[in-house]
């Protein structure tokens, strides 16, 4: 049986972040993952906006862990590598409502602690995004929103948890909950792991977790939200997050650049009952081609490359779900909904804090490795198609396979060597983008393929 000293059930960008934090001090740590990858959950199918947290609700956990998330992303992402790129983003008020939530949004982000939002007129939007349709009234400017990369921020957390000793334990879908004196024994299909602590992140099922102790206080209700990817072509008339005044309905529909160059619009709401449902919808497509109509109807010209969705882990709750059981060594990282890419190492750094308070002996390590050095896959810095010196020194760099998105053999054979391999097709395309582009692989799958299959994968 393996043994450690704290075991996180969930290897989504919350419980990579926590197994990293941790992994810091002088602890043997195990990280318990359902399928076969890091970040394979909702974790790589979000709006990957890193957000302020202007929005949120003040007071509130979540408000608290998106503000200290955004500072520490920030400075982490420029350590390892992370994409990410400080677009900004501007609320567009269409109606006589929205103009008039304006001052009160303004003020809630003061209260987040947030003072940079800005009111400005018609003519201002425009001049920011001159694409928008005719009708614009007025907006608030969000000048640090920012983009990221979702995946690469996931892989970061996996990776320097690994190389800081932690074990990824794949194939470890939690069923069972022995509570003994001394430790907790977690049973799974791949054998029985035995943790003083364990912390339960696993995301849309942290409630069924949750409920392997005893506990029922929470549901889980997963909120899909769908969106569509368009091409490339597309982004230069988005150089900002452009988004709705929220209402009582929710966050609304937003049109966004992404890291990668294309522009994203959506996320629809809709609770289903089924925890696995990442299927996108007709339904779904045509709210949101009449929604991009609406907001700018020269996206509606450019083609769509991809469409996806994710689950939110919703609760009825208005804020996370984080609780500790100092008795049985448990903590709940629950209820992580739309914001938990952003929160995710303040979201560790709160467990972290409240497992030392909860009696978790944690000292400091002397021998901790640099902090890994992720690949680029992002747009506002040069791949390594673009770079003369990386192709002189490794002519595998200059060997394109995937023309869409320009990644090279040398990028493929990077990531399949890497601390964190991928497992399939997917995970590769969240290492590298091979196939994530115009074709989707179509032109590209095969040579892709063949070079897992001469890994091994
Ligand atoms: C449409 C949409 C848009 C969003 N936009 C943003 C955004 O712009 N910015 C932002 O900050 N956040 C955003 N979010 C929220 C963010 O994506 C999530 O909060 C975050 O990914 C949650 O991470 P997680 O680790 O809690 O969950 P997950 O990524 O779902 O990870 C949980 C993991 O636990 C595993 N697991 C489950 N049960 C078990 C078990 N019994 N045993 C072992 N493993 C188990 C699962 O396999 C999964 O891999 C968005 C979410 C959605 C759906």
């Amino acid at each position: 049986m393996t043994e450690v000293d704290v075991a996180v059930i969930g290897g989504g960008v919350v419980g990579c972040a926590v197994a990293r934090e941790l992994a810091g001090f002088q602890l043997s740590l195990a990280l318990l993952e359902a399928g076969a990858d890091v970040g394979e959950g909702t974790s790589k199918a979000n709006t990957a906006i890193l957000h302020t947290g202007f929005d949120a609700v003040p007071g509130s956990l979540e408000s608290e862990l998106v503000a200290r998330g955004y500072a520490l992303l920030s400075g982490y992402s420029a350590a390892v590598g992370i994409p990410v790129e400080r677009t900004g983003a501007v609320l567009v008020a269409w109606t006589g409502v929205d103009l008039d939530a304006l001052p009160g949004l303004r003020e809630r982000a003061a209260r987040n602690g947030y003072d940079r939002c800005e009111i400005v007129g018609a003519d201002a939007v425009y001049a920011m995004v001159p694409s928008l349709a005719e009708g614009v009234l007025g907006g608030l400017t969000v000048p640090d929103e920012s983009i990221i990369c979702p995946w690469t921020t996931t892989l970061a957390f996996a990776t320097e948890a690994r190389q800081r000793g932690a074990r990824l334990l794949f194939g470890h879908r939690v069923t069972g909950v022995r509570v003994e004196p001394e430790a907790t024994v977690l049973v799974t299909r791949a054998g029985e792991v035995r943790a003083r602590w364990v912390v339960n992140a696993a995301g849309l099922r942290s409630d069924v977790v949750d409920e392997l102790y005893g506990f029922r206080r929470f549901t889980v209700v997963p909120r899909r939200g769908e969106l569509l990817v368009f091409d490339k072509l597309a982004r230069p008339a988005v150089s900002k997050i452009i988004l709705p005044v929220p209402s009582a309905a929710g966050k609304g529909v937003l049109v966004s650049p992404t890291i990668y160059g294309n522009v994203l619009l959506g996320p629809t709401a809709e609770n289903l009952t089924d925890r696995d449902d990442t299927s996108t919808s007709r339904d779904g497509l045509e709210f949101l081609l009449a929604k991009g109509r609406a907001i700018m109807p020269s996206l509606l010209e450019e083609e769509i490359t991809a469409s996806y969705a994710g689950l939110r882990a919703a609760t009825g709750r208005p804020d996370y779900v984080v609780e500790i059981d100092p008795g049985r060594r448990y903590l709940l990282l629950g209820g992580i909904r739309s914001t938990g890419l952003t929160a995710s190492m303040a979201l560790a750094e709160h467990a972290r804090v409240l497992l030392a308070g909860a009696g978790l002996a944690l000292k400091a390590r002397d021998d901790l490795p640099d902090p890994p050095r992720m690949p680029n896959i992002g747009e506002a810095r040069p791949r390594p198609y673009q770079r003369e010196d990386l192709i002189a020194a490794d002519p595998e760099y200059g060997t394109i396979v995937c023309f869409c998105e320009r990644v090279s053999r040398g990028e493929i054979r990077d990531a399949l060597a890497s601390p964190v391999p991928p497992r399939d097709l997917d995970g590769l395309r969240r290492r590298t983008r091979a196939g994530m582009g115009r074709c989707q692989g179509f032109y590209c799958g095969a040579e892709v393929g063949a070079l897992m299959r001469r890994a091994g994968r």
